[in-house]
């Protein structure tokens, strides 16, 4: 009996021992999971962090890319404005610019601070840009211009506290861009004709009144009456009929006439040496023709047409050249024998 007893005794205190000993299991289990649980959550929100920190890095990226690629768009149509009022200007006051190349360079530097000042205030953002060089390309109807651009983005932010998340961006770069001068207007026939009061233009044409024929006969050119009425396109366009010996196929030099095209010519000047009053220059350039009035006579010489030869310094003769009949009446050009007709196809 006192055996069984002590047995039993034994027995419940080893239950109680396990009793004491699941308790501490549990309390550690919990004490882990719960330890676990802390170092997840941090490690969760640390990359949540990070992760927010990337996206609006990745945003302010894109949206700096966007501002970069929005002001580089912006460029050449300021540059493009600035070289379109100096030539208002220049037609409407009827003097040449002195220096072109640094006319288009100060207005064209004006309006891009004005441009710079926009974008401080849209998107705080700081711009310094300016035109450096003006140059003739291949293309006599293309003017290259090169822009120096830098934009900054600073780290902080005035709207926000949170500036320890932005990072200071920077760009750096000289632009190049090739600005087309087709739809600007000629201002030679306005610096040589247009204070005469019989000088007059609407949209698209310049109608020369007596002025050709007066300048042509100050310069004592024979047959200057033959220019009493002639016209000459208002707005430079590129002629699209290129070889120019086709012009003596069909209508096409009715149709060039008409419309009013401009040709590439090593003789004739470029467009920013047009804003200074010369009708030739050393760089590739190009030419219009003036078209006298609708005649019935034939065999006619004149002064020839196209518009260096009329301008320049060494005015030499043209052959009338008929390209279009109608009632009786011929639409002509005086075109030089050996130059102009051969260029042009109309020798035959
Ligand atoms: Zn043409
Ligand atoms: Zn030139």
């Amino acid at each position: 009996m006192k055996l069984k007893k002590y047995y039993k005794i034994k027995i419940k205190k080893i239950k109680k021992f396990q009793r004491n000993n699941n308790g501490n299991i549990f309390i550690g289990i919990t004490a882990i999971l719960l330890i676990s649980f802390l170092i997840l959550s941090v490690f969760i929100l640390n990359f949540t962090i990070e992760n927010e920190k990337e996206n609006i890095n990745s945003i302010e990226n894109d949206q700096f890319e966007y501002i970069i690629q929005d002001y580089k768009r912006n460029i050449p149509i300021v540059e493009k404005e600035a070289i379109k009022e100096l030539s208002e200007e220049v037609i409407t006051k009827k003097t040449p610019l002195f220096d072109s190349k640094v006319e288009i360079k100060k207005l064209s530097n004006e309006k891009l601070k004005q441009l710079n000042i926009e974008y401080l205030k849209n998107y705080n953002i700081q711009i310094n840009s300016s035109l450096t060089s003006i140059e003739n390309t291949s293309d006599p109807f293309d003017i290259r211009l090169k822009t120096y651009v830098s934009i900054v983005k600073n780290g902080k932010d005035n709207n926000r506290e949170s500036s320890n998340i932005k990072e200071e961006k920077f760009y750096e770069n000289i632009e190049e861009n090739d600005i087309n001068i087709e739809g600007l207007k000629d201002p030679i026939p306005f610096l040589k004709c247009g204070n005469d009061w019989s000088f007059s233009y609407n949209n698209t044409t310049i109608f020369y009144g007596e002025s050709l024929a007066k300048y042509l006969e100050d310069k004592e050119i024979e047959n200057s009456s033959a220019y009493i009425n002639s016209t000459t396109p208002l707005i430079i366009k590129k002629c699209p009929y290129d070889p120019y010996k086709h012009h003596g196929d069909a209508n096409t030099m009715k149709i060039c006439r008409d419309t009013g095209y401009f040709h590439e010519s090593a003789d004739g000047a470029c467009y920013i040496c047009r804003l200074e009053g010369k009708s030739g220059c050393n760089h590739y350039g190009f030419e219009t023709f003036i078209n006298p009035q609708s005649t019935n006579k034939t065999n006619l010489t004149a002064a020839c047409g196209s518009d260096h030869v009329i301008f320049g310094e060494n005015t030499y003769p043209g052959i009338e050249c008929i390209y279009y009949s109608y009632n009786g009446l011929n639409e002509i050009l005086f075109l030089d024998k050996n130059g102009h007709r051969v260029k042009y196809g109309m020798n035959t």
